[in-house]
């Protein structure tokens, strides 16, 4: 038995389990973990799960401990736990860290005291150890698993502090990187220092003074004068505290500096009312110019890690210090020869590097290791995850008609041709549909690309093998619109197409139901509820999804969960940047339409102010009189229907009775009935209206040619994809078109966002600079991104490295399918997976 650490006393000797009561223990106590750690990464938000809010699932499961013999003080102390949850979503943020932060530790040493396999930390035992092998060090090293509280050096109250950060194990602080790091390595000459920048000078003291101040005796000032080859400079150091003004202590200080000495000086260069100076520095005695600097701050590179409430820098350096030594028990990931080949670090020097850096080429080094290896494990999951997929089967579609067949016919019927990109892509979906495995491909294209034709044709060829197909959309009014362009289509024919929403009268409904369950509509349009409902289909073939950034991962395995294995096509019309979209996506196959129809002149976009509100009431009246349309949008105002409805009242009032009094303007937002709003849109889109006051519902889809004039409100407030979306709403005509952008905000930012919207009119372009300018979770929305937790890796920097991880996993995966000879890889992406379906079930 091992001694417990003294300290530690609520842990009492270890009570092992046998086998099946451990069995039964982790099964409950995992969750219960992994719920703490998310409720911590999420900021104490009380998440939401899918069932129900985290503390409620955290009142029950602590208070229904598995039934198998735990020790006598588990229980109570249990049950004080759930108890305490109970009034969890009442408390403020710093009660709720406090609470999260002791179950999680309790519940941490719980699970080292009943799980017999679980790495003790050595015991703080002081044998002397003649330190003659290497496994006489490494085995004085603390373990990658042991809680930091055992860790030599950080007593209760500290580990506590550490907890409520996240790091509760000696592998949280190894991997808690640097925010950033201080340069102190650019070595200076004094004509050379900038104010601004760290930089480190080696000088001569030519002259050193210690005084207290006269004005605060609290305060005693030490000045030195230094010199180098290329000039002088004053170099202050303060120090506070009454006890440095005693004269002796200051005496002291200064003989430190005695003149002639070398010293190096390394901090912050500021410009002052007597020249350039250091800003209190670091200041080393060197032996001489050339010798080698003791000091593990002057000249190197500082990291600087994320914020620690209570905890000084210098502090926390010395804490990573202490447990960087263990570094050498991280599991290696890679082997030799892969890393070699690609020259990549060691994990280990790479974590030892990442903390203490010792040149920025080794920085650089270091950090593409470790982002390679985030990347490399992502990727593999995604892959293996496809993999899998492409396991089922799926029904085959493969059509021998050619022309003659139903999308043959459909392709002729069209008024126009397909472009290059549209005949490539669908020849890409089609050979997906020739085989027996389902398809899982999304095709990204700019706003009137031609998306929803390439679908429709894909449609058809399920149909014409004998399947059914369903189209999906992420609101009504998109969904209507898809069905309507579908029966223009459909008659000639003689495919059968239904619309199933939300609002579809009960009788229709259950007529429909019957009509998909007996193969007899062969089409169901509807929104993406269409899989919440019990849709039961006769031969699904082919599910084809709009606007897939708004169709989460959970509904298309909720798809798959349905028994069937269709084909997926999923369209976006916000593309996302490659590097995105193989993060994201890595398990669908990525199809893009970059090429927009003939014909179409480009849209002129330009940003005004909102005092110059009148230039775009002149240019709708312009156009308006032309016979064209125009839209005036408005922003959702603080995620709130209410006051979005009150914004677009008031402007739509504004604009009916005082600015065109002589046209007609209709309102279209959120809350109006679906009918309702369909009677909107229609009337806009046959003229009876000629502006049309709209919230953001007009985001997606609608289809008016004749609209010419975008005018769109507090545009700042906008993310750029999502103005790229709206602007796409005009220019489906012939007629020039005109994308007014009011901007309101004087943040330089956002006007330097919006003019990359006056500047381009790609999609893709526009795609990569809003994920730059304001990063993915606000790209893709935080809730429903789905994203990996990414430590280093930046979507929008690390591109190259993505694709080399990315035919890294490939390579890996092609050798050992199911890496059976990379077993760490293989553990580790067990834990990220289990770290992933957690989350998932928690959202
Ligand atoms: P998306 O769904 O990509 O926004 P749509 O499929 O709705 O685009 O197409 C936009 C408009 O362009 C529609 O009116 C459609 O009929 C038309 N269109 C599609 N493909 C072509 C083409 N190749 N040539 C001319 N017009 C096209
Ligand atoms: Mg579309």
């Amino acid at each position: 038995m091992v001694a417990q650490p003294a300290g530690d006393s609520s842990i009492q000797v270890s009570a092992c389990l046998d086998h099946q009561a451990l069995e039964r223990f982790l099964i409950w106590i995992r969750p219960l973990q992994q719920a703490l750690s998310l409720e911590a990464e999420r900021g104490f938000s009380d998440l939401e799960g899918r069932k129900e809010r985290f503390h409620c699932f955290m009142q029950r499961e602590l208070a229904t401990p598995p039934e198998i013999p735990l020790p006598g003080d588990v229980s109570p102390r249990l049950q004080s736990f759930a108890d305490g949850f109970a009034d969890y979503a009442s408390l403020g943020d710093a009660a709720r860290r406090r609470q999260v932060t002791v179950v999680r530790q309790w519940l941490h040493a719980l699970r080292q005291r009943l799980e017999p396999s679980a790495p003790m930390a050595p015991p703080r035992l002081k044998v002397a150890q003649r330190s003659t092998s290497a496994t006489a060090t490494s085995s004085s090293v603390p373990a990658l698993e042991s809680p930091l509280g055992q860790v030599r050096g950080i007593g209760p109250k500290l580990a506590e502090r550490l907890a409520s950060l996240g790091l509760l194990l000696v592998r949280d602080l190894i991997q808690h990187y640097p925010r950033d790091y201080v340069d102190y390595s650019a070595l200076r000459r004094i004509d050379a220092l900038v104010p601004g920048e760290t930089a480190t000078i080696v000088a001569t003291v030519r002259r050193c003074h210690g005084f207290t101040s006269p004005r605060n005796p609290n305060l005693s000032i030490i000045e030195l004068q230094l010199q180098d080859p290329t000039g002088r400079i004053k170099v202050t150091r303060f120090l506070a505290g009454k006890r440095f003004s005693n004269p002796s202590y200051l005496h002291g200080q200064t003989r430190q500096y005695p003149n002639g000495a070398t010293v190096a000086v390394s901090g912050l260069v500021k410009s002052g009312p007597y020249g350039i100076s250091f800003q209190d520095p670091l200041i080393e005695v060197m032996e001489s110019a050339q010798a080698p600097l003791r000091s593990s701050r002057i000249g190197r590179l500082l990291p600087v890690y994320p914020l620690t409430e209570g905890l000084t820098a210098d502090r926390f350096r010395s804490l990573i210090e202490r447990v960087l030594p263990s570094v050498r028990l991280w599991p290696e990931p890679l082997p030799r020869v892969r890393r070699e080949a690609r020259q990549l670090l060691s994990r280990e020097k790479a974590l030892v590097a990442i903390h203490r850096p010792e040149s920025s080429e080794q920085l650089q080094q270091a950090r593409h290791r470790l982002v390679f290896d985030e990347f490399l494990l992502l990727q593999l999951g995604l892959m293996q995850r496809r993999a899998a997929l492409k396991q089922r089967s799926a029904p085959c579609l493969r059509i021998t008609s050619d022309r003659d067949g139903l999308m043959g016919r459909f392709l002729t019927l069209l008024p126009f041709e397909f472009t290059t990109a549209q005949q490539r892509v669908l020849a890409e979906i089609e050979s997906d549909l020739d085989r027996a495995e389902p398809m899982a491909r999304l095709v990204q294209g700019d706003v009137g690309s031609g998306k929803t034709v390439v679908a429709v044709a894909a449609l058809l060829k399920a149909i014409e093998a004998g399947w059914q197909g369903a189209m999906m959309a992420p609101t009504e009014v998109l969904a209507e619109q898809h069905y309507r362009s579908l029966c223009g289509w459909m008659p000639p024919l003689h495919v059968t197409v239904e619309l199933l929403t939300g609002s579809t009268p009960q009788k229709q409904r259950r007529r429909i139901l019957s009509d998909v369950a007996s193969g007899a509509c062969k089409i169901l349009v509807g929104t993406h509820a269409l899989l919440e409902d019990p849709v039961a289909f006769f031969r699904l073939g082919l599910v084809v999804v709009d606007e897939q950034h708004r169709f989460g991962v959970r509904q298309r395995n909720r798809l798959l969960g349905k028994g069937l294995q269709p084909h997926l096509l999923t369209m976006t019309a916000t593309p996302i940047p490659r590097t995105l979209a193989l993060s994201l996506h890595g398990d669908l196959d990525v199809s893009q339409i970059d090429e927009l129809p003939p014909g179409r002149t480009p849209i002129r976009t330009a940003m005004i102010t909102g005092s110059n509100r009148e230039e775009a009431y002149e240019l709708i009246r312009e156009e308006v009189e032309k016979g064209q349309r125009a839209y005036v949008v408005l922003p959702l105002v603080e995620e709130s229907e209410k006051m979005d409805l009150r914004s677009a009242v008031d402007v739509h009032r504004q604009l009916a009775d005082e600015v065109f009094p002589d046209l007609q303007v209709g309102l279209l937002h959120g809350r109006l009935a679906s009918a309702d709003k369909q009677a909107v849109i229609k009337a806009f889109a046959c003229g009876e209206t000629s502006v049309l006051v709209s919230t953001t519902v007009v985001e997606v889809g609608v289809d008016v040619p004749e609209a010419s004039v975008m005018v769109i409100d507090h545009a700042d407030r906008f993310g750029l994809a999502q103005l790229h979306q709206l602007r796409g709403r005009v220019g489906r005509g012939a007629a020039a078109s005109h994308c007014l952008l009011i901007n309101d905000s004087r943040n330089p930012l956002a006007r330097q966002r919006l003019e990359v919207l006056v500047r381009s009119t790609d999609g893709f372009e526009i795609a990569e600079m809003d994920l730059r300018l304001r990063g993915p979770g606000q790209v893709l929305g935080t809730r429903q991104s789905g994203l990996p937790d990414l430590a280093l890796a930046s979507l929008a920097d690390d591109g190259s490295v993505l694709e080399e991880a990315r035919e890294e996993a490939a390579d890996i995966l092609r050798e050992d399918p199911e890496l059976r000879d990379h077993v760490i890889l293989s553990r580790l992406l067990d834990e990220q997976r289990s770290r992933v379906t957690s989350a998932a079930q928690l959202n």
